[in-house]
């Protein structure tokens, strides 16, 4: 089967690598250049998205801030899974707050502001210390403002009226939720409705962007959060991958974003599960049969953010496989990702911790904690 990502970043050069030994063929549409490329080497191959829809059996996307004339040309196709009502609610925060109400799984407190008195009111109903994030494009903690205090609501007021000067963006004031840790739950549905999760993965970020994701073993919490994943699939009669991002409060999720897609909190998949969340992404919307998403090894995946080069001496650990995406360097931008794996957990701790000893750690200031 052919499939077109729209989309040609890593998470479709993943697809691809994933799909050809089940000769699955994936192509790429770049929705910002309107070219065709190859996932792997970026070949260009074509343009148009219309012939880029032609030459596929199944549409599917790997981001969620894709135009809505793109998305509506997809769904009139009848080819595109998740679908574009899927990808719109992963990219505009109101609709994805709607979403979580309709399915009655928690979420934190919120209030949709358009104006000053809408500030106001969310000052009131939701409280301060509150976290307020643009409904539209934002990413990685981007968009986002924190007011600590009464006394910074008119400086960030000033910022906020700013970006809602553009009539489709809205601002969502949220509770700040004091977690724990936040979690994450990815796991695909197929078109018949069968559901399989992956073990919840524990994530830890650096300035508002992932730096690490390791699977835990915690059968409450996972029951609980595969009940509420079930529950956002079903409202939405997803198919595909989903991700969805909980804040741990004393062992209460509360969700805090979905993802309709692969995430990176799901790429330890690749050597420490079964089925890696590529195919099982690409098998749900090819009408495959899901694939086992039991973990088979303890592993931690180590996102390399900012640097194009590593110590060679990594190749040589057992367990360490380096994922690189073919990117140019970039401060700060996702170029790659390292999963380790072991036999058991203590071995993961040691391989970790010889790992800090090795990569820099300005670099890598996460892994700091296993030194
Ligand atoms: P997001 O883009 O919504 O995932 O937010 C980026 C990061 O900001 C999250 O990973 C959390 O660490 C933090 N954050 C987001 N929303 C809240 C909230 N309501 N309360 C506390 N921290 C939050």
């Amino acid at each position: 089967m052919r499939v077109l990502v729209l989309g040609a970043g890593q998470l479709a050069r993943m697809m691809s690598l994933a799909g050809a030994p089940l000769n699955l063929s994936i192509t790429a549409f770049d929705v910002a250049s309107g070219k065709i490329v190859h996932p792997l080497t970026q070949a260009h191959i074509g343009d148009g998205l219309e012939n880029a829809i032609a030459q596929a059996d199944v549409v599917t996307a790997e981001f969620e801030h894709i135009p809505q004339d793109v998305l509506e040309v997809c769904e009139k196709s009848g080819k595109f899974l998740p679908g574009m009502q899927a990808i719109l609610t992963g990219g505009d925060r109101r609709i994805e707050k709607a979403l979580l109400d309709k399915a009655q799984v928690k979420n934190a407190k919120y209030h949709v502001i358009k104006n000053k008195a809408d500030f106001e009111s969310a000052i009131e109903t939701v409280g301060v210390p509150m976290v307020l994030k643009t409904a539209l494009g934002g990413y990685d903690g981007k968009g986002q403002w924190r007011l600590k205090e009464q006394a910074d609501v008119d400086s960030i007021w000033s910022e906020m009226e700013e970006c809602l000067a553009d009539t489709k963006q809205a601002i969502v004031a949220e509770e700040f939720v004091p977690f724990n840790r936040e979690v994450s739950l990815v796991g695909a549905r197929n078109a018949k409705g069968e559901v399989a999760v992956y073990p919840l993965a524990e994530n830890v970020h650096t300035d508002g962007v992932l730096s690490l994701s390791t699977p835990i073993n915690d059968i409450e919490l996972q029951e609980k959060a595969k009940q509420m994943f079930t529950a956002v699939a079903e409202t939405m009669d997803y198919v595909g991958v989903l991700a969805i991002e909980f804040f741990d409060v004393n062992g209460e999720l509360l969700v805090n974003e979905i993802a309709p897609r692969v995430h990176n909190s799901g790429h330890w998949t690749q050597q420490g599960a079964e089925t890696c969340q590529f195919e099982n992404h690409l098998r749900a919307v090819c009408g495959l049969p899901l694939g086992s998403t039991k973990l088979v090894r303890p592993t931690c995946m180590i996102n390399i953010l900012g640097e194009d080069t590593l110590p060679e001496e990594l190749l040589k650990l057992e367990g360490c496989h380096i994922h690189w995406y073919g990117k140019d360097k970039r401060a700060g931008r996702k170029m790659g990702h390292i999963n380790v794996s072991a036999e058991y957990t203590a071995e993961l701790d040691r391989k970790l911790a010889l790992l800090a000893d090795v990569l820099d750690n300005k670099a890598f200031p996460a892994m700091q904690r296993f030194n």
